[in-house]
């Protein structure tokens, strides 16, 4: 739980499914740099009240549901679909809810994110249609793939359009809970991916992924400008950092007719118009993913297309867990198990 300024394990009252709503025991959960974003924040600066719990990747096992939700779902392994949706707004209807007209009035909180969330052994899944079956999926890589698995997947059907053959994807970030994904799904593509990634640990995961483009800091990148098309630099770039030196180096990479996606919350910001980004540019700020790339994520994860590499940490060391990946210290997603197997 945490209260602002702490994190601690505290007892709660058993949730109890409302109207539409049911109870999971969780199975798995994921930490996110958005967690420490939101700490970052102290006492004052969030939007909703504390004590909150936070976890917004969770798989776990449907113990309850409420009324009006099928009770077959009971025993079922499900993830949970983040983003929360009014059901009924044009967004809604085309399956993009992550980007509902009225989610943000109408106080639709996601879980780890303005309501209690996975970082407990029971959690309380506000939208029972917001449950996707793992049909056989391991909980611990369900869990990482509901957050950092989707919000990867849903930038490359973004930029799909860039993703030509010999075409060069710069990620920034790449060795992180997110970027080792987004690495693995644009290898499925016949890109060439080059790689900006800080730490050691990250550093080497992309290695093992296959990875042969990996530069350590911006000097380093620089010198592989040269094996773009043309030297014109990448006609997709992905910054999972988002800091304002990031935001500036990912234009300055982005070659004329290009995609630029900010997914990482580090704030920077962008001037935008005739000049400041190159020509044709396309800026792309995604949040999250909808139930349907929620549901292909989880199969391509079923069918080993993809495979989150995960860290895990007992259930008490959460705060250790936090410690390291503010540190850059986690290899891939850092999970943690309430309830074990
Ligand atoms: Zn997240
Ligand atoms: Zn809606």
């Amino acid at each position: 739980m945490w209260d602002g300024e702490r994190l601690d394990l505290q007892e709660l009252p058993e949730p109890r499914p409302g109207p539409g709503e049911a109870v999971l025991e969780v199975l798995a959960a994921g930490l996110c740099h958005s967690d420490l974003s939101l700490m970052a924040r102290g006492r004052t600066g969030l939007s909703y009240d504390l004590p909150t719990v936070f976890g917004h990747e969770a798989a776990g096992r449907v113990l309850e549901t409420g009324d009006g939700v099928d009770p077959g779902l009971i025993g079922t392994e499900v993830a949970v679909l983040g983003p929360r949706g009014c059901g009924s707004c044009r967004a809604c209807r085309a399956d993009a809810q992550q980007y509902c007209a009225h989610a943000r009035a109408r106080g639709l909180f996601s879980i780890g994110i303005g309501r209690d969330g996975a970082l407990a052994e029971r959690l309380l899944a506000p939208a029972a249609t917001d449950l996707v079956p793992l049909d056989g999926l391991a909980a611990s890589e369900a869990a990482p793939l509901t957050d950092a698995g989707l919000t990867t997947y849903s930038v490359t059907e973004l930029v799909e359009p860039a993703l030509r053959p010999g075409a060069s994807v710069l990620v920034i970030g790449a060795g992180g809970g997110l970027g080792h994904l987004a690495v693995q799904w644009l290898l499925t593509h016949d890109v060439e991916v080059v790689a900006l990634e800080q730490s050691a640990t990250g550093q080497a995961l992309l290695r093992e992924l296959g990875v042969e483009t990996v530069a350590r800091d911006a000097s380093e990148l620089e010198a592989l400008r040269h094996r773009t098309p043309d030297g014109a630099g990448a006609s997709v770039v992905i910054d999972l950092v988002g800091t304002q030196a990031t935001v500036e180096l990912a234009t300055t990479w982005l070659a004329q007719g290009g995609h630029l996606a900010i997914v990482g919350l580090g704030g920077g910001l962008l001037p935008v118009g005739l000049g400041s980004v190159p020509y044709g540019a396309t800026i792309h700020t995604p949040y999250w993913g909808s139930r349907g790339q929620l549901e292909r994520v989880l199969a391509a994860g079923r069918d080993g297309v993809v495979r989150p590499t995960v860290t895990e940490y007992a259930f008490e060391d959460v705060p250790a867990a936090y410690d390291d990946l503010r540190h850059g210290r986690v290899v891939g997603r850092a999970v943690v198990r309430p309830v074990g197997d």
